[in-house]
């Protein structure tokens, strides 16, 4: 469990390696947009991560950060290759890459069978399950505990499926937001009765202080799923290559362990 001190050492941290990274604008996180290594004549990949999704993307001061930012960053820098990264909401993430209006996505986006489909993924860099958020004095610690109930998920998720297709017995009642902070402010206030995350992030925001009342009701509904880097099916392969290269390098040189633990914890959560 992270503690609010602990939260602040990380971003104090984040703060100090940003600082030193001279290939990073910070003035452009601002506007959505980040760029990173920079050759010239080298084509510039546009490359999405999702704009709120603590501590694997999200703003914070204006500032663009967490794992799946810097994962991005450590791979590029390993394989050689040029981006500029864009947060979006995660709804417009994959219909963008389908589209051809971006190379890429770095957003947490799991590797499901129904996405093969459409999507190409890199091999898995981080596996989780997902969690529900509810308010404490509800006192939910069962999945039958949400019989009835209002759920809020998030647009076009893996969270929304799986309250589709397996919470149909449990007869919720669906909310959909564009973001995981709208999910959380919709519990806090009574819109809704909890909300549907990953674990990683459901456990990062509830600790994080920025949403009191809130807790941890059940950490795991379902299975187990990988993260994947994702291009359009049968399009930007040497991108995917790229990506699986570089990530088998920072894996190698202990980098990618370091990632994990600043962001995550001592050990990798699910
Ligand atoms: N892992 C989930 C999915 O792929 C949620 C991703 C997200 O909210 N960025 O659907």
């Amino acid at each position: 469990m992270w503690t609010i001190k602990q939260i602040l050492a990380g971003i104090k941290a984040l703060f100090i390696v940003v600082g030193c990274c001279g290939c990073c604008s910070l003035a452009a996180a601002e506007s959505a947009t980040a760029p990173a290594t920079a050759s010239a004549n080298a084509y510039v990949y546009r490359i999405a991560c999702d704009d709120n999704f603590p501590p694997l993307s999200f703003f914070h001061n204006g500032e663009l950060m967490g794992l799946d930012v810097e994962i991005l960053q450590a791979v590029a820098q390993e394989a050689g290759f040029d981006y500029t990264l864009q947060a979006l909401p995660f709804d417009v993430i994959v219909p963008r890459l389908v589209a051809g209006r971006l190379d890429g996505a770095i957003a947490g986006l799991s590797i499901l069978e129904n996405r093969k489909e459409i999507l190409d993924f890199s091999d898995g860099y981080l596996s989780c399950g997902l969690a529900a958020v509810a308010r404490v004095q509800d006192e939910i610690s069962r999945l039958v505990d949400l019989k009835d109930k209002r759920g809020a998920v998030k647009k076009g998720t893996l969270s929304s499926l799986f309250a589709e297709v397996d919470g149909q017995n449990l007869n919720l009642q669906l909310h959909y937001y564009d973001s995981s902070d709208q999910m959380a402010r919709a519990v806090m206030s009574g819109k809704a009765d909890f909300y549907l995350e990953d674990y990683p992030v459901a456990a990062y925001m509830v600790n994080s202080g920025l949403y009191p009342g809130l807790e941890l009701a059940l950490p795991r509904v379902n299975g187990v799923h990988d993260y994947g880097f994702a291009v359009a099916k049968g399009k930007q392969q040497e991108l995917l290559e790229k990506f699986n290269y570089g990530l088998h390098l920072i894996e190698k040189s202990g980098e990618y362990e370091r990632l994990v633990k600043k962001y995550l914890g001592e050990k990798p959560q699910r």
